[in-house]
């Protein structure tokens, strides 16, 4: 891939550089350094790559389901195929270390086989009319043109699990990464290029101004559905506005997600559990655990373990083979961590473990936090009211089920959620009162291309994945039919 010429933008089967030439630099935030340049395209561009879309979509969708299967089945093929160049690029735009950024890129490969598949289940149904010379029949159809706006903390999956479905249904699609991570998304849109599939069917815009993007996409008449992963606060704003021309809309937004031990559980288990799904992306996941409730009689020897593996880790550049923590995606991350820490140390919290900006070993120039573990955590502390977004793991103690149970659902996210116990009617009554879209029981890791990821509440709407992740792609359509 050529990094160097800036032609980032995919439009209508073409690569091209801004209209003006302009470009915006890309870093590498474990050193600081640039890596690379990515067009920076506006809203003419924008709108281009919509028209290309439009076009495209009366072709793409009356292809049959298998033949939209079949480019998605190559698409996968090509991907495994530079998996190890992927997650290369991935741990040097994106900072997270190569084995994590292997196993991203095998995750988004997943949901290019798995609604591959789908494709060729989008069923419809007929319905008993009360009529007798009447058939009621239920068609699924292709929304149409599709904008996916995505993040940068899972900079390939992210794209992927939007594009598949969007393709598999048959909808054409505009991709908009964000501006840290716009390498990962043209070295996404290539494998798509390469598996030529007919131009205009996924077009990408890179930009530095996501607004102006941003707009022409919510302008745009054309343009029928609108998928975004990102901040509560930006999802909510583009979805208000999607209204002002009806768009469909789905939002993968911010989490809280409460992480709750029981007594009963294997306590040792338990926070080994906590450390890896804390600090898994240096703590830049949506389904982070954000407050750790762990119950009284246990809390010593939870913390003790927590503390220890949070020690262990090994902060390092992404490429750094030894390295287990990467660093925050940039300086203002870095300046939340501060700030929470500050808040809570000032309100009462003690700090287990780090705390602080990480300097030495030639970290000074990249965005590195020491994992950390806060305990005597209270409700007044802003990090027990807001999203971290990085490696702080604060610890909370409880001493009843139905207390925990409303101090974890004391939140307006709604995304994932966590409890370790090893009573069979405790873990069964917990997780049906627990109000969030996920819950894993003594499972870390309660995701996979075939479930339908997606939150309640502020943490979004509409589902990822799964056999639900392509009805966000389809419209329903009744057909009355009389017989004559
Ligand atoms: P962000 O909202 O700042 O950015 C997300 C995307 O929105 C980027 O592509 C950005 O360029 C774009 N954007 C920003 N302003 C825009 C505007 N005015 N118009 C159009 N696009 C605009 O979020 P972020 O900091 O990049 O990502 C972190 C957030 O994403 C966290 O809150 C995290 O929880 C959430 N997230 C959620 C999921 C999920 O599946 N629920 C997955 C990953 C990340």
């Amino acid at each position: 891939m050529d990094t160097s010429s800036a032609a980032t933008l995919y439009i209508d089967g073409h690569w091209s550089t801004a209209d003006s030439g302009a470009t915006f630099d890309v870093t590498d935030p474990s050193s600081g350094k640039v890596i690379g340049r990515a067009a920076d395209a506006g809203a003419a561009e924008t709108e281009r790559a919509i028209a290309a879309a439009a076009e495209a979509f009366p072709h793409w969708r009356a292809q049959n389901a298998y033949t939209r299967a079949t480019a998605l089945v190559r698409v996968h093929e090509l991907m495994l195929e530079r998996a190890e160049e992927l997650a290369q690029l991935m741990s040097l735009e994106q900072g997270k270390p190569l084995r994590a950024a292997r196993s991203e890129v095998l995750y988004g490969a997943d949901f290019l086989m798995w609604f591959a598949e789908e494709a060729k289940r989008v069923y419809g149904s007929t319905i008993p009319s009360p009529r007798s010379n009447q058939r009621l029949t239920i068609l699924r159809q292709p929304v149409g043109v599709v904008a996916g706006i995505t993040p940068w903390n899972y900079p390939v999956s992210m794209i992927t699990r939007k594009v598949a479905p969007a393709v598999a249904a048959g909808c054409t699609i505009l991709v908009k990464p964000a501006e840290q991570t716009p390498l990962c998304a043209q070295a996404v849109v290539e494998i798509f290029d390469e598996a030529e599939l007919p131009p205009g069917v996924v077009n990408l815009i890179t930009t530095s101004q996501p607004a102006e993007v941003g707009d022409a996409l919510l302008r745009s008449r054309a343009v029928r559905k609108l998928t975004f992963t990102g901040s509560t606060e930006v999802g909510k704003m583009l979805a208000g506005r999607a209204t002002a021309t009806m768009k469909r809309v789905s939002l993968e937004l911010g989490g809280h997600a409460p992480f709750i031990v029981f007594e009963d559980s294997d306590v040792e288990h338990a926070a080994k559990g906590a450390a890896l799904v804390k600090f898994l992306n240096t703590g830049q996941a949506c389904i982070s655990p954000n407050r750790i409730y762990v119950q009284r009689s246990v809390i010593d020897r939870f913390v003790d373990v927590l503390t220890d593996r949070a020690r262990r880790l090994r902060p390092g550049g992404g490429l750094d083979e030894s390295a287990t923590i990467g660093p925050l995606i940039d300086a203002s991350a870095l300046a939340k961590m501060e700030r929470q820490v500050a808040d809570a140390t000032q309100k009462g919290a003690r700090v287990m473990t780090g705390g602080e900006r990480l300097r030495g070993d030639g970290l000074a120039n990249g965005y590195f936090f020491a994992p950390t573990v806060l305990t005597e955590i209270s409700p007044a502390m802003s990090i027990y009211q807001e999203e971290t977004f990085g490696p702080i793991a604060p610890v909370i103690v409880f001493d009843t089920e139905d207390e925990v149970v409303a101090m974890a659902n004391d939140t307006d996210y709604g995304l994932a959620s966590y409890v370790y116990t090893n009573d069979l009617a405790r873990a069964v009554r917990v997780s049906e009162a627990l109000r969030f879209g996920i819950v894993g029981i003594n499972d870390i890791n309660p995701t996979a291309a075939a479930a339908p990821f997606g939150g309640t509440g502020e943490s979004g709407l509409g589902r990822e994945g799964g056999a639900q992740g392509i009805d966000e792609y389809l419209d329903v359509k009744l057909v009355g039919h009389v017989l004559a």
